[in-house]
């Protein structure tokens, strides 16, 4: 750079790229093929993979995108950083020969990413090796899921996850901080149980004194539609959020509050490993769950890894480094190299956040839940 013009042999690396540090991942030389079942050095299997397929979001919620962060100058990543839909179905493959049961597609909001339809047609085809359809899903805030429903459907996605972090429009708007109303979400929801993807689940994030005051509101809403309404505790991922204990509102402080007005019962995980501890309204109207990384940490069973959209492998959702492995996608390895990496990176994999978050941690540059997807 001279005079303050960049040369036009000067390559400039976009912000967003240089944001999180990475390093390729080591291929070791004699790695054994895939055999469907990757343990870490907890004995926890790989059986969950997030993609993440944009870094960008319509939202602007103050727990994960906060404007002051990500305002109107913040440099995104560039097309040509993003995977393209073959990379992204080409990693997908590697990660389900090695386990993976459940992708699931995040963002920022993965419904802005153009042709998603595509991609999740390209996902739909891939099986495990026992020859099992992988199990699609996907989370949105539902901006864009009223008019693209019925093609996401088509295209073979399984399920989605809603994110709506209150009832009361004025509540959300501030939360969203775009101005968006409920009842656009609302409608998104509808279309989608139309379309058959279901079980619909609704994820809130609460917030003590900005939004618990929705507890009972969201939870009267959903008794007896069949949608599964889960809270989440407010979490310190990234660093742009302005996290604070005091602003948890631990998950049994939730569950007391509903079980105080619609009495619950507790049942039994779906599988190993699941994220949200379910509950059931006695009165026979649904399921309600918790998702409680910070009052009741739950590293012990975490099965799941992520990709960015470029390219990344986090093996934590506070993670502060990643493994780049476009670098492998776009240079000359073979699958059987990319999947020997992964293995590699798997296995010494002793991730566990929720169980160490300390004061000691809270300095930690970790990596954007926008970025990673949650
Ligand atoms: S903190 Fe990391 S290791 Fe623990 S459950 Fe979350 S993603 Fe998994």
């Amino acid at each position: 750079m001279r005079f303050g013009v960049p040369q036009m042999t000067e390559r400039i690396i976009p912000i967003a790229e240089a944001r999180y540090p990475t390093r390729p991942p080591v291929i070791p030389a004699d790695a054994a093929p895939a055999s469907g079942l990757l343990l870490d050095t907890r004995g926890r299997r790989l059986h969950d993979l997030r993609l993440s397929v944009t870094d960008r979001c319509n939202f602007r919620c103050t727990y994960c995108m906060p404007k002051s962060v990500f305002g109107t100058d913040y440099a995104f990543l560039p097309q040509t950083s993003l995977l393209s839909f073959e990379e992204l179905t080409r990693i997908a493959r590697i990660f389900v020969a090695h386990g993976v049961e459940k992708i699931r597609l995040t963002g920022g909001e993965p419904l802005l990413r153009r042709g998603i339809e595509t991609l999740i047609g390209m996902l739909a085809e891939l099986r495990t090796p026992q020859g099992v359809p992988v199990d699609l899903t996907l989370t949105t805030n539902a901006t864009l899921l009223a008019r693209k429903a019925k093609a996401l459907r088509k295209a073979g996605l399984h399920r989605i996850t809603v994110s709506l972090d209150a009832i009361d429009d004025a509540i959300f708007r501030q939360m969203n901080d775009v101005d968006f109303p409920v009842a656009d979400v609302l409608e998104g929801i509808d279309a989608a149980a139309a379309e058959g993807l279901l079980p619909v689940k609704v994820n809130m994030v609460v917030r003590r004194g900005v939004n618990d005051s929705q507890i009972l509101p969201m939870a009267k809403h959903f008794r007896g539609t069949g949608h599964i309404l889960r809270f989440i505790e407010f979490m310190d991922v990234g660093a742009s959020n302005g996290w604070k204990m005091d602003e948890v509102l631990p998950s049994g402080d939730v569950i007391q509050r509903i079980n105080a007005v619609f009495p619950l019962a507790p049942i039994d995980p779906n599988y190993g490993g699941e994220v949200a501890e379910r509950w059931r309204y006695q009165d026979g109207a649904g399921e309600v769950g918790v998702i409680s990384s910070v009052t009741r940490p739950f590293c012990a069973e975490c099965t799941r890894a992520r990709v960015s959209t470029e390219g990344r492998l986090y093996t934590c959702l506070f993670a502060t480094e990643g493994h780049d492995l476009r670098t492998l996608l776009r240079g000359n390895y073979s699958d059987d190299q990319i999947s020997a990496a992964i293995a590699n990176l798997w296995n010494q994999r002793s991730d566990r956040y929720s169980e160490i978050r300390s004061d000691a941690t809270a300095g930690l540059r970790r990596i954007e839940m926008s970025y990673i997807g949650g």
